[in-house]
């Protein structure tokens, strides 16, 4: 499922330095200017090849016919008025739309991105869900989400996490190469620390995750804890139950030697029983991990958040576990800040 041929010129902002440099030794051209390019888009955030003031001026007019930089077009930037959060929704150069979120914590600037235009995982749950997988993204389009961003005034990007639309662990190979881009000491040099990739729980993908060394944290979404209730909110958990799951989150902690987060949205009448809290404890006490507890943001799927009380009586009830707790401020409410709901909306107008 590539992007459609109507973009005519290849993006650079997905070609790693040592690819930069093979593109111009073939144009004749000395390698090192590879180092030059990758650090223009990457670390300055300039997109225009014209203002890439050490290439000579030949070099920067063969190389703007030939190739582009920053082609996603910001078609909406919502301001949210009530938390320091902003949504951008991104035409792609097919024309298909893809959004991202940027948060800031005080301590840091923090943007959640897209992996794909759409989802194949159909969580009941979720707004993306609705569309379907229209198509993955390429690496040069997760990066140029960041690249983007990070260009504008006031914006000092620390933490990328990819939780916005999408399964990326479903676009493995795009992902992978997106991280090592974006952890590049020459480029952004965002740590392996600051990079997280959420899963819904993709077993055998997770375990390559932790073999390869992809330099990023792992977050796995986990919103309940007995089979039954999983598979039908999740449907990757008809295939990997909970079991699996956890022993394949396990594997990552013994190769990594890195916690877990374990994301949980509370719905009301859903997943916020006493026994859902009991389970939690029990499950998630037998690993290193952390738990994030999540405002469920509305969306027309029939689900409402618990109120407030239920999300304090979890998070009291679990502060003295063996693992960590946080309840994720309510972000964006009023700009539909959760993943897939701005498109979702726009597209019905
Ligand atoms: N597909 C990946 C990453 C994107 S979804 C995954 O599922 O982990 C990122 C997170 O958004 C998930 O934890 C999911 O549970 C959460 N989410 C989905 N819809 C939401 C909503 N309406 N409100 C709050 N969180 C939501
Ligand atoms: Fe896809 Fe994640 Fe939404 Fe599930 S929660 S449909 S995996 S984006």
């Amino acid at each position: 499922m590539q992007k459609s041929a109507c973009d005519s010129r290849p993006n650079l902002c997905g070609h790693t330095p040592v690819e930069l440099a093979e593109l111009f030794r073939e144009r004749g051209e000395a390698s090192w200017r590879s180092d030059q390019v990758f650090q223009w888009i990457h670390k300055k955030q300039i997109f225009d090849f014209g203002e890439m003031s050490n290439l000579g001026k030949g070099l920067r007019e063969q190389l703007a016919g030939e190739f582009a930089t920053m082609d996603l077009v910001a078609v909406r930037h919502a301001v949210s008025r009530i938390s320091d959060c902003e949504k951008f929704l991104f035409r792609l150069s097919d024309g298909e739309h893809i959004e991202s979120v940027w948060m800031d914590f005080g301590d840091r600037q923090t943007l959640c991105v897209s992996s794909q235009v759409g989802c194949a995982m159909g969580c009941s749950f979720c707004a993306t869900a609705t569309m379907g997988l229209k198509r993955h993204l390429q690496a040069d389009e997760i990066l140029q989400q960041v690249l983007y961003v990070q260009s504008l005034p006031g914006k000092d990007l620390r933490n990328i996490v990819f939780m916005g639309m999408g399964e990326p662990l479903h676009n493995f190979d795009e992902v992978d190469r997106a991280v090592r881009l974006l952890n590049d000491p020459l480029g952004m040099a965002i740590g392996a620390r600051r990079i997280t990739v959420s899963t819904s729980g993709l077993v055998p993908q997770i375990r390559r995750l932790a073999d390869e060394g992809v330099p990023c944290r792992l977050a796995v979404s986990l919103n309940a804890v007995n089979d039954p209730l999983r598979g039908e909110l999740m449907p990757i958990n008809r295939k990997w139950g909970l079991d699996e799951l956890f022993d394949a989150c396990r594997y990552w902690t013994d190769k990594r030697k890195d916690r877990v987060t374990f994301e949980y949205i509370l719905m009301d009448g859903v997943n916020d029983a006493e026994e859902d809290l009991k389970g939690l404890r029990s499950r998630l006490s037998r690993l290193p991990c952390k738990l994030n507890l999540i405002y469920y943001n509305p969306t027309d799927r029939g689900y409402r958040s618990s109120e407030t009380r239920v999300y304090d009586r979890f998070f009291e009830a679990l502060r003295n576990s063996p693992f960590a707790v946080t309840l994720r401020q309510n972000m964006g409410t009023d700009i539909s800040a959760a993943c897939g709901q701005l498109l979702v909306e726009e597209s019905r107008g």
